[in-house]
């Protein structure tokens, strides 16, 4: 048996009923292989993909806090501390009923791949709470938010783990998290990034993963000797990755007709109305179902379908395995000619292969939605020089590494032989520095 399919027997052995850490796993190895056979005695030698499909620590705690009722809840807190060959753990913390040991481990397993892509020294974690921060009231987030740092400030710190954002996680519950490991340990460094800007927040962090999809989209476009002025697009989501890619799509000339949460989607073929949804998500914190309010004509629906609307570019921006095949289907039917992923892994894996086998140009969310993390990495660069850069400074940068990782991902791809397949592409590329830095650093 070749060494890529004897470790992914061994991954699925290790570590049984975790199917979205299985199916992360599945997709980079399977990328990687051509480079893996190429030096297949090496690597085997190595261990190499033994080791860095096994975190270097895993955390599991009790997060026990006291509602407004006065009665206590007990939420399980996990970070997983993947992968530091390149830098410190990097990664955001999830704040959703479905978070388990399974989910953390996929996307701390693909934050690996997705940091190393960035060109910046971020190693990969991930983090979070089976907490659902939904009909809350802030003190109860609080609370929340105090205990879960009481347990992880003592594995965190601005040189070793930077936790950031993530579903669930926004700005008020970085904000508790960071009052509190302030105050458990006295420090005031940048160990969490997505701050506010009056204590260190960086300018962009709240657009970053938004506009670096749509940089990469457009790139990604633009190499394939195509524009996205004039497009329509269809978004999914409308939390905080999916407000600010409508809003550069906008600003490029593009025209998003969609967007939903976790109970319906708006179909709006004038546009989007993006004050609205900014008014009913970041304000209100409401349902979609209000979006009727402020736009009459629009169709509201309940439930799936964001992706049976015609449009010629889909981004997915709201959670793991939302766009499954027969999704793929009708967006290639209705004549999609490109998909991008906001989300973290929104496609299945057989969503993804029919994409790319009906000529649809597809950057998997480890390129495409990097924006984020790397302006997260541009966070702590400021908080370390007790300096903050200004807005443009920052986006120029963001844009400058989209850029890049566009044709990292697209150069990786050709140099073994698949080009155009951009899965490929940013897996081999994200690989190679990270196996390297590993081997280098020895048997650690
Ligand atoms: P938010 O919590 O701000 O928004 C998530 C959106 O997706 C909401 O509209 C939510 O609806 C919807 N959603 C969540 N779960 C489901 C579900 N099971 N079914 C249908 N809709 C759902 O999160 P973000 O925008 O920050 O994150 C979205 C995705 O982007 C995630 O995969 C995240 O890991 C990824 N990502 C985020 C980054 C960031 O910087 N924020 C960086 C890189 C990746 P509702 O309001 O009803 O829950």
């Amino acid at each position: 048996m070749s060494y890529v399919d004897e470790v992914m027997q061994r991954i699925v052995e290790k570590n049984p009923g975790e199917a979205e850490f299985h199916q992360a796993a599945k997709e980079v190895l399977e990328s990687i292989r051509p480079v893996i056979e190429a030096k297949e005695d090496f690597y085997r030698k190595e261990a190499l993909l033994e080791r860095i499909t096994e975190p270097e620590r895993q955390l599991k705690f009790r997060v026990p806090w006291v509602d407004d009722k006065g009665q206590v809840q007990v939420n399980t807190g996990y970070r997983v501390q993947f992968n530091s060959a390149i830098g410190p753990y990097k990664g955001g913390l999830r704040l959703h009923p479905s978070v388990n040991t399974s989910i953390i481990k996929f996307l701390g397993f693909e934050q690996i791949f997705k940091n190393s892509l960035t060109g910046l020294p971020i190693g990969g974690g991930k983090g979070g709470s089976d907490f659902d921060p939904k009909g809350k009231s802030d003190r109860e987030v609080m609370a929340f938010c105090q205990s879960f740092m009481t347990e992880l400030h003592k594995y965190i710190g601005a040189n070793t783990d930077v936790p950031a954002g993530d579903i669930g996680t926004g700005a008020r519950e970085i904000g508790y998290m960071y009052g509190q490991y302030k105050r458990l340990t006295g420090l005031y460094e940048g160990v969490l990034t997505g701050k506010g800007l009056t204590y260190g927040g960086s300018l962009v962090r709240t657009e970053a993963t938004g506009y670096g999809l749509l940089y990469l989209t457009d790139e990604m476009l633009k190499m394939n000797g195509q524009d996205i002025a004039g497009k329509t697009i269809s978004v999914s989501g409308s939390g905080n990755v999916a407000i600010y890619a409508m809003e550069k799509a906008y600003q490029l000339g593009a025209k998003p007709v969609t967007c939903s949460d976790s109970t319906g989607w708006v179909y709006d073929p004038e546009g989007i109305d993006l004050a609205a949804v900014k008014e009913i998500k970041e304000v209100k914190r409401a349902r979609l179902t209000e979006y009727k309010n402020y736009r009459p004509n629009a169709e509201y629906h309940e439930g799936k379908g964001v992706w049976t609307v015609k449009v010629d570019i889909a981004l997915p921006c709201a959670t793991q395995n939302e766009l499954d095949l027969e999704d793929a289907k009708t967006l290639v039917a209705n004549g999609v000619m490109a998909v991008a992923e906001g989300a973290n892994m929104p496609s299945t894996l057989e969503a993804t292969e029919y994409f790319q086998k009906h000529g649809v140009l597809f950057a998997p969310a480890k390129a495409a939605n990097a924006g984020g993390v790397a302006t997260s990495a541009l966070e702590m660069s400021q908080n370390s020089e007790r300096l903050s850069w200004t807005f443009e400074e920052v986006d120029a940068k963001l844009k400058d590494i989209m850029v890049n990782i566009c044709h990292n991902m697209a150069d990786a791809a050709k140099r073994y032989g698949f080009e155009g397949d951009y899965v490929k592409g940013a897996n081999i590329a994200g690989f190679e520095k990270v196996a390297e830095a590993m081997i280098a650093q020895g048997v650690c």
